[in-house]
Parts: structure tokens; C-alpha cells; sequence
């Protein structure tokens, strides 16, 4: 098997260098990809600076995949070589567990992460068991889908678990690689959508997204003036910040769902949950089924990432406007 090309993180929070790995013999179960696009989540930042204390180096990050199969293993019956597919952040699980065959893979306790103790896509190929390689639908152009193999399951899933409907008030925190899209999901489900951002000049595509408010989350009679008002917020910044103006923005029975990471503990008052019922929950990205589903969701009904994109060998330039938070909405690095 040729040797895979990509760029690699040699100590945390360092420029990515290219780096060269023999990925060895193909698994069985395995499908190699043929790298076309990969986006720049903002968990390959954490990933790269070491945030969770998970990264081993020298590590190629990206899990935003989207490629053609270049070679199957002898046992894989689901794929063919030369298949559009993509890949997100789970490459594989044990698939014997309780979480496995109850289709819930992503909670399964021997998940492996695409670029987590192995390498990933800001690469020439990446390899993957093949239950964890979507078909990507034809009505989906790759740089527009690529963001849908994390970002998009990550915040596609918690909407369709807390039954998101067209009686619900939802709120997004965030309007970044993750909040953008889940601002057309939710609109797409039919729920009246707030959008809470840092960057007041996000307002107009916020709302051409889909968003039917917009509430820079700095000013505090703004966000006073949504107390009580949504049934669920989803938060997709990677920030702290007061969370208890966010309990009290839900209506009774409302849940406060992270999904992006923020770096301290979250603290809030437990009054307002008591009182009003209220849930602090999370969620992690999406099981492969999910993944298929939302797919097909974004492809029927419009769903796109906007993105800016890269050649691969700029990925250090991408990943530098990803921190400073000046992509809109989605950096994706493309060979
Ligand atoms: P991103 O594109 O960088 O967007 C993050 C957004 O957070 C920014 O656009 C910004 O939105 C907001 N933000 C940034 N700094 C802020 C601050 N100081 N105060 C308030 N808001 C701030 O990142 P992303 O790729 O969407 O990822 C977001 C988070 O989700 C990361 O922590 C990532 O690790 C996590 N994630 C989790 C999962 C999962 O499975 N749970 C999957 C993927 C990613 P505004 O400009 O609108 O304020
Ligand atoms: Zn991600």
C-alpha cells in the first residue's frame, strides 16, 4: 500500500509540518479513501493545542472527510471503489456492545476517534472500518457536505432526540462552523430559531440561514428580553459563559444542550432548574445511521455548510482564521 501524505502536529499547539505514515496492510473491514475535502472543525484546535489532554503526536487532525474509496478490505460488502463517501469523527467501534446493536455506536465504550491516537484527514488518504464510511448523496456538492460529517451530524442529532417540532422555540449559541448549520436544521424541523451571537455583523446571514431572531449575547437587555421564552438551546460555542442567563431564556420543561466544549466548569443556579423543571443535558456526534439520515435530510431539503475554502498545504493559514473566528462559516481544505 503507497505511503499517505498529510500535515501533522509534531507538540501541542505547534504549525502543522508535512509528514508522511505507511498506513500498512488494509483491515478487512477497513476501506481506504482517497482524500477530495476536509473541513477544519474547531475540535482539531482542541485537538492540536492538547485542550482535552487526549492528543498523541506527531497526529494528522481532521475528521470532516469526504473522498472516493480507493481500495476495500476482503470483507467489506457495503462500499465499492470509486464511491463518493465520507468520514466524521468516529472511524470504528466495537460493534458487539449494548450501544452498538442497539444502533448507538457513538456511545460505545470502545469508540476509536478518526484522528485521535491515529492519523486523520488534513491528508492524501485516511482509512476507516466501513461501517463508519457514509455514501454521500448525489445532490450534495463534497465542499458544501464535508462540514456535515461532524459539524452537521453533531448539532443534527440533539434536534431530532429533543423532538424538535414546529411548536418549538429553539436557540443557538454560536454561529460558527456547528451553529450555522444548525440554524438551517432547525428551520428545516419548522421551529421558530433565535440566534445568540458574539458578532453582530452575523445578523443578516443568520437570518438568511433561517434564524427568525438575532440576540448579540453581550448586551444584557437583549438577552434579559428572552427570559423564558425557548424550549431548547443548543450551544455550540467553544467559550464561557454565564449560563444562567441561558436557563433563564428557556420556558419551563426547556434543556440546555451542549455540544460545543467550553473550557471551564459549568456552573449555574439550581433554583431555576428546580423551579421550572430544567435540563442541563450534551451530546456527541452521531451514530452512523444518523449520519446516513442526515445526509439524506440535507440533501432533500437544502441543507448546505458555507464555506471558505483552502488548498490543503494552506491548512496552517485555516486554522489561524478558525481561531481568530473569522471564517464564515466553515474552512475546508481540499487536495
Ligand atoms: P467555530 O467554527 O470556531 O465556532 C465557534 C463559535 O463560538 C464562534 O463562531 C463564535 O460564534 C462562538 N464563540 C467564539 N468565541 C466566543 C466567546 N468568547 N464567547 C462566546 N461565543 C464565542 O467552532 P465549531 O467547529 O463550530 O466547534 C464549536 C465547538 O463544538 C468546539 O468546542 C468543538 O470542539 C465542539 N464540537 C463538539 C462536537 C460534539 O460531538 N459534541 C462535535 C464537533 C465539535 P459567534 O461569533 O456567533 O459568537
Ligand atoms: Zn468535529
Amino acid at each position: 500500500m503507497a505511503q499517505i501524505q498529510g500535515l501533522a502536529a509534531h507538540a501541542a499547539g505547534a504549525e502543522l509540518l508535512p509528514f508522511r505514515y505507511d498506513p500498512g496492510d488494509l483491515g478487512a473491514q477497513e476501506v481506504e479513501i482517497g482524500i477530495t475535502h476536509c473541513g477544519i472543525c474547531h475540535s482539531d484546535l482542541h485537538l492540536i493545542s492538547n485542550d482535552w489532554g487526549i492528543s498523541q503526536y506527531p497526529f494528522i487532525p481532521g475528521h470532516e472527510i469526504i473522498g472516493t474509496v480507493t481500495a476495500i478490505g476482503s470483507h467489506v460488502r457495503s462500499l465499492k471503489v470509486g464511491q463518493r463517501v465520507g468520514l466524521g469523527w468516529q472511524s470504528n467501534s466495537c460493534g458487539q456492545c449494548e450501544w452498538c446493536t442497539r444502533g448507538l455506536e457513538n456511545l460505545c465504550p470502545y469508540q476509536e476517534a478518526t484522528c485521535v491516537h491515529r492519523h486523520g484527514g488534513y491528508a492524501s488518504g485516511v482509512r476507516a472500518n466501513a461501517r463508519f464510511v457514509s455514501p454521500i448523496p448525489d445532490a450534495l456538492p463534497s465542499q458544501q457536505a464535508a462540514p456535515l460529517l461532524c459539524g452537521g451530524i453533531t448539532v443534527y442529532s440533539p434536534l431530532r432526540d429533543h423532538e424538535i417540532n414546529p411548536s418549538s422555540r429553539v436557540g443557538i449559541i454560536g454561529i460558527g462552523g456547528l451553529g450555522h448549520i444548525a440554524i438551517q436544521f432547525a428551520k428545516v424541523f419548522g421551529a421558530e430559531v433565535v440566534a445568540f451571537s458574539t458578532s453582530t455583523g452575523k445578523e443578516e446571514e443568520a437570518r438568511s440561514l433561517g434564524a427568525h431572531h438575532f440576540v448579540n449575547s453581550r448586551e444584557s437587555k437583549a438577552m434579559k428580553d428572552v427570559a423564558g421564552s425557548l424550549d431548547f438551546i443548543l450551544n455550540t460555542a467553544n467559550a464561557d459563559q454565564d449560563w444562567n442567563v441561558y436557563i433563564q431564556a428557556l420556558r419551563p420543561n426547556g434543556t440546555l444542550c451542549f455540544v460545543g466544549v467550553p473550557p471551564s466548569p459549568v456552573s449555574v443556579q439550581a433554583f431555576p432548574l428546580i423551579a421550572g423543571i430544567r435540563t442541563i443535558t450534551g451530546s456527541p456526534i452521531g451514530s452512523p445511521h444518523r449520519i446516513r439520515e442526515m445526509l439524506d435530510v440535507a440533501a432533500r431539503h437544502g441543507v448546505r455548510a458555507t464555506t471558505e475554502a483552502f488548498a490543503m498545504s494552506r491548512a496552517n493559514e485555516a486554522i489561524d482564521k478558525v481561531k481568530k473566528n473569522k471564517v464564515r462559516y466553515r474552512a475546508v481544505l481540499s487536495n
